[in-house]
């Protein structure tokens, strides 16, 4: 089995990496930063959002797993302390692998073609500096047209960061889903939008179509940020690809989201 290390560039997290590695070889295992098997992510939730984008062309083969050198992730799960019993399972081959729904998004421009992305956390749709205008169609009928700061899709794991701050719901990752949050939408009596966040199943769409030709906006996919021109629309779907992670010991989301959001006993 080959192992990849994707590392935060902090002390703790660089000493980490070399722990790992000389573990990880001495029990049999190769490295490979091309074409692994395996890739740990050492850091924060941050550090596996790279990792994914890094390795998201071997979505089919590679499982991730997630050391945290700082407070708990989602996705950066894992105790420093307890690498010795990670790399014992790895080399093993004695752990589960658990798969989580993606995010596709398809950038459809008017002259250019169109970009296709994957997010693990989400996609953002924002206008920094005039109020950002864009009709919401579901399933190609219009829903709404949404005047304010932006709008947010995240997938089921995405669903505990940006879209938490927006006031989404969490949805749970076993859920084939993707969620439509709003963020500071213009409401008054001349312009409506819901209001609530959408969740839509896995055979859904949503897309969304600038009003303006001009309308320049910023879209994250993830920590990556697009400056958008020349936009037709925005096509948003659970994705077909997934991403796994091993697991090594059962860590059910409820209590990761009790662990991140709610206890003060740790
Ligand atoms: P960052 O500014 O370090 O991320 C913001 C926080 O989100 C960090 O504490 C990060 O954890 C945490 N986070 C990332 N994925 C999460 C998840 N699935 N569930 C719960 N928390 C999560 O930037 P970054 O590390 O590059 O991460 C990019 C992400 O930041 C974006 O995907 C977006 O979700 C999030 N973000 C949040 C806000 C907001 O809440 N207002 C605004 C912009 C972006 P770590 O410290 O472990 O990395
Ligand atoms: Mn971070």
């Amino acid at each position: 089995m080959n192992f990849a290390i994707q590392a935060r560039l902090d002390d703790q997290s660089k000493e980490l990496t070399e722990l790992a590695k000389t573990y990880l070889l001495d029990f049999g295992l190769k490295h490979d930063e091309e074409s692994p098997d395996i890739v740990l992510s050492i850091g924060g939730d941050g550090t596996l959002l790279h990792a994914f984008h890094r390795f998201s062309h071997l979505l089919d083969k590679v499982s991730f797993v997630g050391i945290h050198t700082g407070h708990l992730g989602f996705y950066a799960d894992w105790k420093p302390s307890e690498l010795e019993k990670l790399v014992l399972s790895i080399a093993k081959k004695d752990f589960n692998v658990v798969e989580y729904p993606l995010l596709e998004v398809q950038v459809h421009h008017n002259s250019s073609g169109v970009n296709k992305y994957l997010a693990l956390n989400e996609a953002t749709v924002k206008s920094p500096s005039v109020t950002l205008v864009m009709d919401v169609e579901l399933n190609g009928k219009h829903f709404e047209r949404f005047r304010g700061d932006g709008l947010c899709v995240s997938t089921p794991s995405g669903s505990t960061a940006y879209n938490k701050a927006l006031g989404g719901a969490i949805i749970h990752p076993t859920l084939q889903a993707i969620q439509l949050t709003e963020m500071a939408s213009i409401n008054n009596r001349v312009f409506r939008t819901v209001g609530s966040s959408l969740v839509l199943p896995a055979h859904h769409n949503c897309e969304l179509k600038p009003v303006s030709e001009s309308q320049e906006f910023n879209m994250t996919i993830d920590h990556i940020s697009l400056d958008q021109s020349d936009v037709a629309k925005i096509q948003f779907n659970v994705a077909r690809e997934k991403v796994r992670f091993a697991r090594f010991r059962p860590f059910p989301f409820w209590e990761r989201v009790h662990e991140s959001f709610v206890s003060n006993d740790v």
